[in-house]
């Protein structure tokens, strides 16, 4: 027991200077520090918890005077986030204010192809900008505030979050250089009016610090947004969600709870957090291979817990992935992640250091754990390449969909001669949302009057709505929110009304919205059947002077198609000739023809429709 106790408060290795880690040491190129001036103290409107609760009785007095006659309903709509993972963001409305609730992104699908990420619509926004109130986040992952820079693009709102959601975000508006925000910082516990609502910050748990529930009280009702939660009693930075406030918001009485549904198919308990510090312990022990850890780069409680067992082992830590980089020069600097100076170091000096001194934590251009260590295990990263004397932990799960992808990056590494563990091998990753008995407890404790399962895809809103109703919780007061649909609610009803816009806004490269259906369409055309280019130059009476010359890419091997080539060569001079006999000088009917004839051409002889661009120039003299 004793033993157990020294252990463990070794791990939890806290100095007691906070900013130490010199920023050169953590990557070359990224700024640090020259946020501060933007982030603003919480304005004149934020009040203390205590104040909050006073205020409220007269708030509420003055709404029932003000509203005795008829209240008006309240009205909550979800631009996203609802059947699916991703770009969570849900708008509440009562009279004449609007508040929102986070702003995420999505990652694209395997069918949109070259797309970067995926923004909700912000039409309804942007129509109605003038009534918005303020824009509260629940914490700081890409799927909650992501899209932040898309939106302050297009309007501008005053942003309320803790104060390391403040400094992620801050990171997104510079690199977007985005400087005349108002970035608000409040409190855990904190309560700030925002128009007609009142809004609570109340301290959550998560798999990254300072995450919130959010408490949205109405002149109709409170209604509690999880944000996204789990229920760690051992937290590593010793964090606990704050049950006892919501379980007084319960005894108060709550109008709706929106709650996490990711894990809603999962029995159980999610483990804590520090379960996975105890393996990583006992996976450095004595190890004299080089370590290298893949996971998130928004885990930074998993990047403390690497920090404790690389503190413990003597072993320094360099990071791969500019996101992580990122997210790990904020974290410390804003004092929550803690670590020695000096303990990570460039990965251009790994050379300098034994394989025994040292970690190596790797992650993807977007935080995904797997891409750079897919390109470590075929040779192809240009810092580290992996060898038979590293010891590879995949701290993650597989996104949805990716399991095949890292099964094979997992062989990839075994062949090299790496020892890989992995959550299949040892309890090296937990999950940072609540499993069923977590959200039976949430249930339990706000004891709303309306649930609201969200941000999941729509077999897990389906799992957490049955558990709801067997919680006691009546069919028809469990709702099934869709993106754009508006709900309205008041203490006696709930109803679906009408619907706003909303959708999926795909960004590749610079552009936002000008890649749509059409242009995918093409993409994917191009994708699995290939091109065929064929050019013609006429003069300006619409004869041939040049061509046709054919080009194709990716439909097949040139070289051993020449007849193929010829062909279709044949067959454009043909139709060509053809609409020269019959006086067609349009040249899209033309262009249609060769499409046409070739198409069907191409079909008949391969059993494949590559995408067919005819072009016509014009000989100017
Ligand atoms: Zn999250
Ligand atoms: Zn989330």
């Amino acid at each position: 027991m004793t033993e157990n106790t020294n252990a463990k408060k070794k791990r939890n290795f806290k100095p007691k200077a906070k900013k130490n880690v010199s920023k050169e040491n953590l990557g070359k190129g990224t700024k640090v520090g020259a946020k501060k001036k933007e982030i603003k103290k919480a304005p004149k409107k934020v009040v203390s918890k205590k104040e909050a609760s006073n205020e409220a009785v007269v708030d509420l007095k003055q709404v029932e005077n003000d509203f005795s006659f008829k209240k008006s309903n309240l009205k909550i709509i979800p631009l996203g986030g609802i059947e699916e993972i991703g770009k969570n963001i849900t708008v509440f409305e009562y009279d004449n204010d609007i508040i929102i609730v986070d702003c995420g992104v999505a990652f694209p699908e395997d069918d949109m192809l070259g797309i970067d990420l995926v923004i909700p619509d912000f039409t309804y926004l942007v129509k109605n900008q003038d009534r918005i109130k303020g824009l509260v986040i629940t914490h700081g992952h890409e799927d909650h505030i992501g899209s932040i820079p898309y939106l302050l693009k297009e309007i501008n709102v005053p942003i309320y979050a803790t104060k390391l959601t403040c400094g992620l975000i801050n990171n997104k508006l510079e690199e977007h250089h985005l400087n005349k925000v108002s970035l608000n910082v409040v409190n855990q516990g904190q309560t700030i009016v925002l128009g007609k609502f009142r809004v609570e910050f109340i301290r959550s748990c998560h798999s990254i610090p300072d995450s919130v529930a959010i408490a949205i009280h109405t002149p109709v009702g409170t209604v509690v947004h999880t944000g996204d939660f789990k229920i760690d009693y051992t937290p590593i930075d010793d964090q606990k969600i704050d049950l006892g406030r919501l379980a007084e918001l319960g005894n108060k009485g709550v109008l709706a709870l929106l709650s996490d549904s990711t894990n809603s198919e999962r029995k159980g308990y999610t483990m804590s957090e520090s379960t996975v510090g105890e393996v990583f312990n006992k996976l450095f022990f004595n190890c004299k291979k080089r370590i290298v850890v893949a996971t998130f780069a928004s885990n930074m409680h998993r990047v403390q817990q690497i920090v404790n067992s690389a503190v413990e082992n003597n072993r320094k830590i360099a990071v791969c992935g500019r996101s992580m980089i990122r997210m790990i020069e904020t974290s410390v600097e804003l004092g929550y992640i803690h670590c020695p100076k000096d303990l990570f170091i460039d990965v251009d000096m790994i050379k300098n250091y034994s394989d025994d001194q040292l970690v190596i934590i790797t992650t993807g251009s977007q935080g995904e754990p797997m891409s750079a260590l897919t390109r470590m295990a075929t040779g192809e990263h240009r810092k580290v390449n992996i060898s038979s004397n590293d010891l590879v932990i995949i701290s993650a799960s597989p996104i949805p969909g990716n399991e095949k992808f890292v099964a094979k990056v997992i062989d990839d590494l075994m062949k090299i001669g790496a020892e890989v563990v992995y959550s299949a091998l040892a309890d090296v990753h937990v999950s940072g949302h609540a499993c069923q008995e977590e959200q039976k407890l949430m249930i339990s404790l706000v004891r709303p009057k309306y649930f609201i399962p969200v941000h999941g895809e729509y077999r897990q809103l389906i799992a957490h709505r049955n558990t709801a109703r067997l919680m006691g919780i009546s069919a028809e007061n469990v709702l099934l929110m869709k993106n754009g649909k508006i709900l309205e609610l008041n203490e006696r009803e709930a109803k679906f009304t009408t619907s706003v816009t909303s959708g999926n806004v795909m960004v590749d490269g610079l552009g936002v919205g000008d890649v749509g259906n059409i242009v995918l369409r093409d993409r994917q055309h191009l994708s699995q059947d290939g091109l065929i280019i064929v050019t013609v130059t006429m003069d300006q009476k619409g004869k041939v002077v040049a061509g046709p010359d054919v080009i194709s890419r990716g439909f097949v091997y040139v070289r051993e198609s020449e007849n193929l080539m010829e062909e279709v060569k044949s067959l454009v001079n043909v139709e060509l000739m053809r609409c020269e006999d019959n006086h067609i000088k349009d040249w899209s009917t033309i262009k249609n023809n060769i499409r046409d004839v070739l198409k069907d051409y191409v079909l008949e002889t391969t059993k494949r429709n590559p995408m067919i661009l005819p072009i016509i120039e014009e000989l100017k003299n």
